[in-house]
């Protein structure tokens, strides 16, 4: 193929830039040439060129397909101001009113539009189809691609949708960007845009000026952040938390220490939120201490730490979190405070989540866990989670590396975990695994029968903790793999079958300890009883049958395992269980439900904990208190949302909380009258009926198409209250 000579000179008569960036021009040239591309460039890297140019050189429109709407304009000024022709690039979202539409449109159909930003959701809009179908399209690209996966840091539904509308729209190459994505999410947005032809252009993750460390969170860590910031007096940084009322309190503490900071989240009015970034960026203030709605499109080069007050919800977010550190190629050091009890809480906190969902997000919490625990190299660990090899033995800028721990032979061990994964067929993750080396007779390993195997408890002499470093550092060196389709499932690759045949020396380091004196001793977390779950199930069942309705709205399963870890004996007891409230407790069934558990605890001489988890009435209650009594009064959600001051997307959460997870009634009829079709209210609430399980995302993939999917999470809500609370 030759090359095309003048794509140097119009870069620069475009953009002005003199050169291309890291693969820019190659992947440019791969556009042009027709073919699917995907590209993998850190943040800053410049991926936009590598759509904006080639849109500019080639025939029709490029539809560029991006999830954030607050970019998108910033964008279109961009291109605009490059070109002396109106209409070269313009959006199409639902900030748009008609007539701008109808602008857009003339001048996509003149062809002066080279370059259309798509929100997702004004993608799948039927007119927007239709028109779009009458147009040249010159290729297709989707920014941000990550976000079709589940394992992405940053999921989002419709983005499963892009293929089949490409599909409807008309044909054409397709260019998959993002900055974060692991072989599993790779696969996964490759699957579903359809472009597993593509040639893939990645550029490297690491970041060799960014620092690593990890450090237990113990009840100091306020003054150890203190500490920190005193010690890099005058610098920029970024403090995460999980919570924004963490984010609240922690800048309080800051400020009242004389530091200079702001808090920035969600739920503060975006005139609060943009005067916060300009203050930081013109450095009238030093920290900013936010939730991780911040960041996003922010580009101030200098940011000189990035700490991380709660462990990350994934890998994914914590390397884009910490790559907003040092971008002009200075200091940048990424602490990061690791508590064994947050974990468990984040744990916790997916108990009301779609079956699938938590999965995914508890494999997605375990690796972050690993980060946080091992003892070796952090950069080899986090650039190999995204396929990456890093070969160097001290990367010398991170805590593992500057304070090496001595190595312990582990040869033997390997052995036994090469051994017993391929006797269990390789089809288990770790945890499994562990319980089985360690003959931990577990219920699911009765039900595979794998304690009758040979190698069952073949490490039962070893010291339990070492496993996970083993099998961790097994992974690493390339004797183990994960598997990208059933992510999580332990494989033996080549090299562990040769060590397996010829074992040699295999040395790893021994994790770090995470105890902390203010943690709850082991033990003290209670565990499901098994027998009780299923005897809970049944019960539910023969409910369920009696009434002719779904088992899920008798009780949801999180309420079935929550009973069956903490034992109701009273209808009292039963409304602290999540998914209950007062209406539930009047159901015919509730007695029979409490019955059981009582009989069963008497039966098996259980010893209950004596004081039930007590539902918190704080602060955040008091929003649900509001919403509830403004229902009362009939008024229309989305005042009620404006009232507030939230997206009608979160009242939605909130009132999920309400019915879903905390089991009170609620009337929104009244609402729903007034914006929806009668009969499609009556087919998607027939629809939830017929249903097995509480399934939202059914629902959708039914009826999406043609009804917002926000008017079917108010018919559920409708649903759930009738029938089950
Ligand atoms: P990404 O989307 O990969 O995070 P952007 O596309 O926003 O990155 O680009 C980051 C910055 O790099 C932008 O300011 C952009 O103008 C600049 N940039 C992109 N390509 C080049 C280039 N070839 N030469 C100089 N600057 C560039
Ligand atoms: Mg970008």
């Amino acid at each position: 193929m030759t090359k095309q000579p003048d794509l140097t000179k119009e870069l620069k008569h475009y953009f002005g830039f003199d050169k291309f960036k890291g693969d820019q021009e190659a992947i440019i040239q791969n556009l042009l040439n027709g073919r699917d591309t995907f590209v993998l460039m850190p943040t800053g890297g410049g991926k936009s060129l590598c759509y904006q140019l080639p849109s500019l050189l080639m025939d029709g429109v490029a539809i560029v397909i991006s999830p954030l709407i607050a970019l998108m304009k910033n964008q279109v000024d961009f291109i605009t101001n490059l070109s002396e022709h109106e209409g070269i690039a313009h959006f199409l979202n639902s900030s748009l009113n008609k007539s701008a539409i109808d602008q857009v449109k003339a001048d996509v159909r003149a062809g002066q539009t080279k370059l259309l930003y798509v929100a997702p959701e004004s993608l799948t809009k039927e007119d927007n189809v239709e028109f779009l179908k009458s147009c040249k399209i010159s290729f297709y690209a989707v920014d941000e691609a990550h976000c079709i996966s589940e394992w992405g840091h940053d999921f989002r539904p419709e983005y499963r949708r892009i293929r089949p509308i490409i599909n409807e729209i008309g044909k054409a190459p397709v260019i998959a960007l993002t900055a974060t994505a692991t072989d599993k999410v790779r696969t996964d947005i490759k699957k579903s845009l359809g472009i597993l032809g593509a040639d893939e252009f990645k550029s490297s993750f690491n970041r060799p000026n960014l620092y690593y460390e990890v450090r237990p969170k113990t009840k100091e860590i306020d003054k150890d952040i203190v500490r920190f910031i005193k010690q890099h007096a005058g610098k920029s940084g970024i403090i995460y938390c999980l919570s924004r009322k963490k984010v609240e309190d922690l800048a309080d503490v800051l400020r009242a220490n004389d530091i200079k900071a702001s808090a920035y989240h969600a739920g503060l009015d975006s005139a609060t939120r943009t005067q916060t970034q300009d203050d930081f960026l013109m450095e009238k203030i030093d920290v900013i201490v936010a939730t991780i709605a911040f960041g996003m499109g922010i580009d101030k080069p200098d940011v000189r730490f990035v700490i991380h007050y709660d462990i990350p919800k994934s890998l994914e977010g914590y390397y884009q979190e910490t790559g907003r550190a040092g971008r002009d190629g200075g200091e940048g050091i990424c602490l990061a405070f690791y508590s064994y009890k947050d974990l468990q809480k984040l744990d916790k906190f997916m108990e009301g989540k779609p079956v699938a969902e938590q999965d995914i997000g508890r494999q997605l919490l375990q690796e972050t866990a690993a980060y946080a625990e091992t003892s070796v190299c952090r950069r080899k660990m986090l650039l190999h989670y995204f396929g990456e090899n890093y070969e160097q033995d001290n990367c010398h800028n991170c805590d593992n590396c500057l304070h090496p721990q001595t190595k312990i032979e582990a040869s033997k061990q390997l052995v036994i975990v090469l051994k017993a994964i391929l006797d269990i067929k390789e089809n288990f993750r770790t945890d499994y695994v562990i319980d089985f080396i360690t003959g931990r007779e577990t219920e699911e390993i009765r039900a595979h029968k794998h304690h009758e195997l040979d190698s069952f408890g073949s490490g039962e002499d070893e010291d339990n903790k070492i496993w996970n470093p083993v099998i961790r550092q097994a992974l690493l060196m390339g004797y183990l793999k994960k598997e990208v389709e059933n992510y999580g499932l332990l494989k033996v690759t080549a090299a562990g079958k040769k060590f397996l045949k010829a074992p040699t020396s295999f040395q790893v380091v021994a994790d770090h300890e995470f105890s902390e004196d203010d943690e709850p001793a082991e033990g003290g977390i209670s565990a499901l009883d098994l027998t009780l779950s299923s005897m809970l199930h049944d019960l539910r069942k023969k409910w369920s049958r009696k009434l002719d309705r779904p088992p899920y709205v008798i009780f949801q399963d999180v309420s079935i395992e929550q009973m069956a870890t903490e034992y109701p004996i009273t209808l009292e007891e039963l409304k602290n269980i999540q998914g209950v409230g007062d209406g539930k407790t009047r159901q015919p069934y509730a007695k029979e439900f409490v019955d059981l558990i009582k009989r069963y605890c008497e039966e098996n001489e259980i010893t209950r904990q004596a004081d039930l988890r007590v539902r918190t009435k704080a602060k955040d209650s008091m929003r649900k208190l509001k919403i509830l009594q403004n229902i009362d009064r009939r008024i229309a959600l989305d005042d009620i949302a404006n009232a507030l001051g939230i997206d009608f997307e979160e009242l939605l959460d909130e009132l999920e909380g309400i019915v879903l997870y905390s089991g009170n009634k609620v009337n929104i009829d009244y609402f729903l009258e007034d914006i929806m079709d009668p009969d499609d209210i009556n087919d998607i609430y027939e629809f939830f009926r017929e249903q097995e399980k509480d399934d939202l995302q059914a629902a959708i993939d039914e009826f999406g198409a043609d009804i917002d999917e926000n008017e079917i999470r108010l018919v559920r809500i409708k649903f759930i209250s009738d029938m089950a609370n």
